[in-house]
């Protein structure tokens, strides 16, 4: 049963917009417990398909697989509650709501029992027990991202990197199995991207998949132990980054654009 070492298993993807074939039958799958990579030069398909996985859009046919269960156009909220979470940028509104704050507000991934609980009356005390409880966890993420000297910054008056440790800390809150990031390192400045790599690494070792979708080769065949080239909407090879790094088709795909 590959599902349980392959959490995420992506058949025959296929996305068009009007004329533009954006994923073109694209077929992967991403091993439990890796840092994986899928890269591509600028236009390749990697948005639209971490798009297709994560719920924004609907695939024209293909299926996406996670921990065994179909979740081909699924809402993103149900493919989050599944366990499959990608990060997202902090609204306006958070904007003005402190560090903490966020983390406080950051969405839950709901479970029957907790859903069963908010309809049963009688349950008051232990929502005060759940708030305490939630509370020890957003300190423990806060703790683990270094962000506890900014805690009771607003959001609005972060860093572009603080911004993403944030993003991730909030991701980290639901609970996830597997993480989805889009290009995480774009506008952060080299020191703090050294320290979302060391996060990312850590969380690695303790069991979290991810699947990081990024344009700079460089950076992934440093930090990935497996590597998928997406090029005009295709597979175009995976593997090791040994493997990867001197294939001509990638060096052609990249440098021809
Ligand atoms: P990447 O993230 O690898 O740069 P994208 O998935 O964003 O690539 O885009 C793949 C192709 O699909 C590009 O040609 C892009 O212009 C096109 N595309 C993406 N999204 C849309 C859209 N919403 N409408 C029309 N074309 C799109
Ligand atoms: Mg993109």
């Amino acid at each position: 049963d590959t599902a349980t070492t392959h959490p995420l298993v992506v058949e025959n993807l296929q996305k068009s917009f009007g004329g533009i074939t954006a994923v073109d039958n694209a077929s992967f799958e991403v091993e439990a417990g890796t840092l994986t990579g899928l890269i591509g030069p600028n236009g390749a398909g990697k948005s639209t398909t971490f798009n297709l996985i994560t719920g924004t859009l609907t695939p024209d046919s293909g299926t996406v697989r996670f921990n065994n269960e179909d979740i081909t156009g699924a809402t993103p909220h149900d493919v989050a509650n599944r366990g499959l979470v990608r990060t997202f940028q902090i609204a306006r509104e958070l904007e003005e709501m402190t560090v903490l704050e966020n983390m406080m507000l950051a969405p839950k991934r709901q479970r029957g029992e907790a859903l069963w609980r908010s309809v049963v009356p009688g349950f008051r005390s232990d929502v005060a027990e759940q708030e305490t409880e939630l509370l020890d966890r957003v300190w423990d993420v806060i703790e683990f991202f270094e962000i506890d000297h900014i805690a009771d910054e607003y959001a609005g008056n972060l860093s572009g990197g603080q911004r993403k440790l944030l993003e991730l800390a909030r991701a980290l809150l639901t609970d996830p199995d597997m993480l989805l990031l889009d290009e995480p390192f774009a506008g952060v400045n080299p020191s703090l991207e050294r320290r979302l790599l060391e996060h990312i690494h850590e969380l690695r070792e303790q069991g979290y998949t991810f699947l990081l979708v990024e344009h700079d080769m460089d950076l992934i065949m440093e930090n990935c132990e497996h590597v998928i080239v997406l090029h005009q909407g295709r597979v175009l090879t995976e593997g090791s980054p040994d493997e990867v790094r001197g294939d001509e088709d990638v060096i052609e795909a990249y440098l021809g654009g």
